[in-house]
């Protein structure tokens, strides 16, 4: 025991005050500058709700109409079969695959089927690829449940492609899964076709199955989606999706995972995360209507959001590149740009972010709380509509020019 104040304190668990979220770090300072009535411009959390994005109207007319009908009990475990059976229909269309409603499990949004992933596979010492940099839950949960989260290198030179060569690499006796997070939080990457089927063959080398966090697959600009699950043969891919990113619904807690396992070699993993998901009873039940209706209803609304993310995009990755100290690759899909600190005179990402803050008023989110590869680059969102960003921007580059005399 502590004392504190001659209270004796109860102690957390190490496990738990382990657990590092660089994008809500950044929030603390931010906050006491508002405090004192300064007007931040926000550009570090991915919540296109925040700005001017909206689930569609027949998603949220579905969602109330599950309430007043009365479907506010306690569902299935595995999910809502109807459910299941469109998340099926939607996957077999946008990737070809061959599953049935059995292979699919509804979670609390992707974060927690990554809970169930992780805690499905690891039990201590265990080494996940997980990509460099990479959206920081990865790093988090797989410490969490005792894991030993390892960074395969992404190539900034080529649009942050996985290094495959590198990944080959850091396969050990202890790697237990592949993480491929595509489109990719924090650099926006889209992987090529050719890259993905170098690491399915990796993984059937070793006998690894790929976790897919495809949360972003619709939200790409140039080219389309490639899922892996769509060149397996025989090597099991985890499919991860919601209703977060395409159907603009952050805060409805809804997304899913399926199985493309061809040979069946998943089936006892399967049944660990079938017991993981039986002890937290089952997902949110009136948003499983509600994502009935998104899955199988009409997707014109994204044509037109879009358009708006990639006015957005190409107007950030303009004026970031035109800046003196700063450069950047244009990201292929999501809403995240990942900029490089060429040159000034601070010491780390993170005294840049911070300066930039106290004196530029923006909150990015540095670099380096990504993980390894993120040293010395800070990411920014797109979600704001061009005033928003043309203010940022401006205020940055006065910054960037002071500070670089
Ligand atoms: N995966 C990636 C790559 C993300 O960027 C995010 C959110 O930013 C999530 C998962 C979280 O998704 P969900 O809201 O479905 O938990």
């Amino acid at each position: 025991h502590d004392l504190c104040g001659g209270v004796v304190m109860i102690r957390p668990s190490n496990r738990a005050m382990g657990i590092e979220y660089a994008i809500r770090d950044v929030v603390l300072p931010a906050r006491e500058l508002e405090k004192q009535g300064i007007k931040i411009i926000k550009l570090n959390i991915g919540d296109p709700v925040k700005f001017d994005f909206q689930p569609p109207e027949h998603m949220k007319k579905a969602y109330c109409e599950a309430i007043m009908e009365g479907h506010n009990y306690y569902g299935d475990s595995e999910g809502d079969k109807e459910l299941r059976e469109a998340i099926v229909e939607r996957e077999k269309k946008k990737n070809g695959v061959d599953i049935t409603p059995e292979d699919v499990q509804v979670t609390a949004a992707v974060t927690e089927a990554l809970q169930f992933i992780f805690g499905a596979l690891i039990d201590g010492g265990e080494e996940i690829l997980i990509p460099g940099p990479s959206y920081p839950p990865y790093v988090g949960l797989v410490k969490f449940y005792g894991g030993v989260p390892k960074a395969y290198k992404t190539i900034e030179e080529e649009g942050w492609q996985p290094d495959v060569d590198d990944m080959r690499r850091k396969v050990t006796d202890k790697t237990k899964a592949i993480a491929v997070i595509n489109p990719n939080n924090p650099t926006g990457a889209l992987y090529e076709k050719k890259t993905l089927q170098e690491i399915i063959d990796l993984a059937g080398e070793y006998d690894l199955p790929i976790i897919s966090d495809e949360i972003y697959d619709f939200m790409t600009y140039e080219g389309k989606h490639v899922s892996p699950s769509s060149l397996t043969k025989d090597v099991p891919v985890i499919v991860m999706n919601g209703l977060s990113k395409i159907y603009f619904a952050t805060g409805w807690r809804l997304g899913y995972m399926c199985f493309i396992d061809p040979e069946n070699k998943l089936a006892e993993v399967r049944e660990a995360i079938g017991k993981l998901a039986r002890i937290r009873l089952c997902p949110n039940t009136p948003a499983q209507k509600a994502a009935i209706a998104g899955l199988r209803g009409p997707m014109d609304y994204l044509e037109e959001y879009m358009a708006k993310l990639k006015e957005r995009r190409d107007y950030i990755y303009k004026r970031l590149n035109e800046m003196p100290g700063i450069s950047t690759q244009k990201p292929q899909g999501a809403f995240y740009i990942f900029p490089k600190i060429e040159e000034g005179p601070w010491k780390s990402d993170k005294e840049f972010v911070l300066d930039v803050l106290h004196n530029a008023h923006v909150l990015f989110v540095h670099g380096s709380g990504f993980g390894e590869g993120g040293e010395m680059h800070f990411r920014s969102i797109f979600l704001a509509p061009v005033p928003v960003l043309e203010e940022a921007m401006d205020n940055l580059e006065k910054f960037m020019k002071e500070r670089l005399g």
